[in-house]
């Protein structure tokens, strides 16, 4: 089994593309096969610098690696399509000597005329005879243009009758009528092919079995079906399964680039530098890796989009996924992309990492906030947080009380719980605190509540008192052990803060 993921380098590489990238990857890996990544630029108006980097990066934090490609070569190298120019042509005069292809001279604006005549102007079987071509000019006059230069284009010869049938692993029979099908250009007027020659010639080449691809790429297919035929390559021709869309979170239609400012998500990998670009208006260009998000729970949820495995197991590692993938579980109906489902993923896998490994992720991010934090401190911080965290930036944004005494106070709840009868208990905690003993957090807890008992104080009026003083929130990890991070002269400080700040609030 050789499969291969074929991007364009044409912008950012959505979160569509990795889920093709990823399902290729798993079947090669079950089979042992060859995954191979192919870069196709061969359109060149459309070429965005940097796009590639990009996919090697994107597709490498998400641990899917390549076996042959650009930067890791192979028997079949180049893999860059613009680097194997010359040899298409070949393919394509053959098409046209073997009658399966033709020359086109028209130009830009006949082209445009005959649009403008039928809006649903295709060039086909009835169309070219009325164009400038080799079909339809003498051989010497297509000779003579040649020679004197004139642009050319070679478009396939679809048939005017009969269909193409093929089987696609995941839809079973699909079939089109050649008559509703187009003479798609096969090489440009700069000698460059088009996606559909280069794609199956490469195919070809490279001994690809299995082509696996988004369901946009399905009416292309029986042109390259035509392509095998004609070039007599139809016994070694791939298997093909086209991967049902991705939707948007409301189900409503294909999920686009522009979904992501929205819904407010990412729809790509990784954030992308570029969108003060013009065309890129509108566009939010946040990736899952800088929104938080880990790379195996990105994985897990884009390995449901579309495939299940027939049980109710959810979480996968890749080597699971490997064992348990097979396009026969693929659906053929699109599926939803749930950006909550997303988070829960992400909230599952980060419970199984270790706080070491937690602070490890998130140190970069703190540091881009300005927080310093001593290793220790940020562990034992990530224990407390993390079963609260769904991304990995909340640890900063929701724990950001953690690391500095400026809080955003919940005055709601302060409103409610503060009043002068409690301010002297709450001082009288502030003094018990400063001569408690500081243990864990169990035991300081217990000694606090023989404490309250002994005082007469309720720990309903005071409890959520200590909180709001030490998070500005009702909401985080237990007092106690908010109190054994922050140690006590923070918590006194804190404490001493909320008094003030609590008078200013019910004033
Ligand atoms: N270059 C195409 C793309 O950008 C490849 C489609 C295919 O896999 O054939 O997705």
């Amino acid at each position: 089994m050789r499969v291969r993921f074929a991007p364009s380098p044409t912008g950012a590489l959505h979160i569509g593309g990795v889920r093709t990238a990823l399902f290729n990857y798993l079947l090669a890996r079950k089979h042992g096969g060859q995954f191979i990544l192919r870069i196709e630029d061969t359109d060149q108006n459309r070429f965005v610098p940097g796009a590639e980097n990009y996919i090697t990066e994107a597709l490498e934090w998400c641990g899917l690696t390549f076996d042959e490609g650009p930067e890791q070569g192979g028997d079949y190298a180049p893999y860059r399509q613009s680097e194997r120019k010359p040899m298409y042509r070949q393919y394509a005069e053959r098409l046209v000597a073997e009658g399966n292809a033709y020359y086109a001279f028209d130009t830009a604006e006949e082209l445009e005329a005959f649009r403008t005549k039928d809006p649903n102007f295709i060039y086909n079987h009835s169309t070219r005879t009325l164009a400038a071509n080799s079909l339809t000019l003498p051989p010497d006059e297509v000779t003579k243009r040649i020679a004197a230069g004139q642009h050319y284009v070679i478009r396939l010869k679809v048939p005017a009758e009969g269909k193409v049938v093929f089987n696609d692993l995941i839809r079973g029979e699909v079939s089109f009528d050649n008559s509703l099908i187009d003479d798609k250009v096969l090489l440009k007027s700069d000698g460059m092919p088009t996606y559909h020659l280069a794609n199956i010639v490469d195919d070809h080449l490279m001994k690809i079995t299995h082509v696996i691809r988004g369901e946009e790429w399905l009416s292309s297919t029986p042109h390259h079906v035509l392509l095998y035929r004609f070039l007599g390559w139809e016994d070694t021709m791939p298997a093909f399964s086209h991967l049902p869309l991705i939707l948007k979170p409301n189900g409503n239609g294909k999920l686009s680039k522009r979904d992501g400012a929205k819904f407010n998500m990412p729809v790509f990998p990784l954030s992308w530098p570029h969108h003060e670009e013009e065309n890129y208006e509108g566009e939010r260009f946040t990736g899952f890796r800088e929104a938080g998000f880990l790379p195996e729970a990105v994985i897990n949820f884009l390995a449901l989009l579309g495939w299940n495995p027939g049980t109710d197991q959810e979480i996968f590692s890749i080597e699971e996924l490997t064992e348990a993938f097979s396009l026969e579980k693929i659906n053929k109906s699109g599926a939803r992309f749930d950006f909550e489902k997303a988070k829960w993923f992400n909230h599952q896998y980060i419970q199984q990492k270790s706080d070491a490994e937690l602070t490890a992720l998130i140190q970069p991010d703190l540091k881009a906030r300005g927080i310093t934090a001593d290793t220790k401190f940020v562990e034992k911080f990530c224990s407390l947080m993390k079963s609260r965290i769904n991304v990995l930036t909340e640890f900063a944004t929701v724990g950001y009380y953690f690391f500095t005494e400026e809080l955003n106070y919940d005055e709601a709840n302060i409103q409610k719980k503060w009043n002068a009868e409690v301010a002297p208990k709450l001082q009288e905690v502030i003094r018990y605190i400063e001569k408690a003993e500081m243990a864990d957090h169990q035991s300081m807890e217990a000694n606090f509540k023989t404490f309250l008992a002994e005082a007469g104080y309720k720990p309903g009026e005071i409890l959520p008192l200590m909180r709001l003083a030490l998070a500005g929130t009702m909401q985080g990890p237990g007092v106690f052990e908010m109190v054994e991070l922050l140690g006590r002269e923070n918590v006194i400080l804190r404490m001493n803060n909320a008094v003030q700040a609590f008078n200013k609030i019910i004033k």
